[in-house]
């Protein structure tokens, strides 16, 4: 048998001695959707329409209809998502080069401080501390904010949204460009409706990780659960979106690899 590596990789597969975690929700009419000001335009929530089941309307046959916005459920966002990113070349889902989809993950543990406060920021102090533990986090690697966030079951306790907006944790915006520019990374990874901390459209500027990530030709991963599942490092994560031509993103079922 050929001993090359993805040869190696088939076989660790079959063997379980690489699982595959699967990091995301479910999709249904009650998924959470982020919820914006009445003044701005408004995602649909995800609608499933059966076409038929093996009825007369297609004797062996079952299928359905599916709409929602780009930024449903587990969801990439591309760089065209934001004004920031609006002019880089390959920017869209069906632009980006596929190599960018796969690609590893560190994970940072912070599910004890987003318990104790909806409003937790991860700060570059937090992810220096990481860093003397497991090591520099690489170029090209994804970083995934983990809080156990999506254990919140129901979308209003999910959204937490309160008289003065919603609050989630997220990163902190002086956090955003260390990681985009000195760091190199992929994209960001969170467990919230959005990549963004609930209040963040207080912050400078504004919803840091959206400005910042895509303004830098980076990615978005949100609403991902299972992120207990995975080492702090040497996860390899699959993250492709829907070929939508010029689309700002997609459901994704991100998928990451773990070794035993
Ligand atoms: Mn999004």
């Amino acid at each position: 048998m050929d001993d090359g590596i993805l040869a190696r990789l088939a076989g660790a597969l079959i063997s379980g001695e690489i699982r595959v975690i699967d990091l995301s929700q479910p999709l249904d009419d009650g998924t959470a959707v982020i919820q914006l000001p009445p003044e701005f335009g408004k995602s649909k929530p995800f609608l499933l329409e059966e076409i038929s089941k093996y009825d007369s309307r297609g004797p062996a046959w079952y299928w359905n209809n599916i709409s929602c916005g780009e930024h449903t459920g587990t969801h990439f966002d591309a760089p065209i998502h934001w004004v920031t990113g609006k002019d880089y070349p390959e920017n869209a889902t069906d632009t980006i080069p596929v190599q960018k989809f796969l690609a590893p993950a560190c994970v940072v543990d912070v599910s004890q401080e987003a318990s104790a406060s909806s409003d937790f920021l991860l700060t570059r102090e937090h992810i220096e501390r990481w860093e003397k533990k497991h090591g520099r986090i690489e170029a090209g690697s994804w970083v995934l904010m983990r809080t156990d966030w999506s254990k919140r079951k129901s979308a209003e306790a999910f959204l937490n949204i309160k008289v003065d907006g919603s609050h989630v944790p997220g990163p902190h915006p002086e956090l955003v460009p260390f990681l985009a520019k000195e760091r190199q990374v992929i994209g960001w990874g969170s467990e919230g409706v959005g990549t963004d901390a609930g209040q963040a459209f207080l912050f400078d500027p504004p919803f840091p990780c959206h400005t910042i990530m895509h303004g830098n030709n980076r990615f978005g991963l949100a609403s991902l659960m299972n992120l207990d599942q995975l080492p702090a490092k040497g996860a390899l994560l699959i993250t492709p979106p829907l070929k939508i031509v010029n689309g700002s993103g997609s459901p994704c079922r991100v998928l990451a690899l773990v070794s035993h």
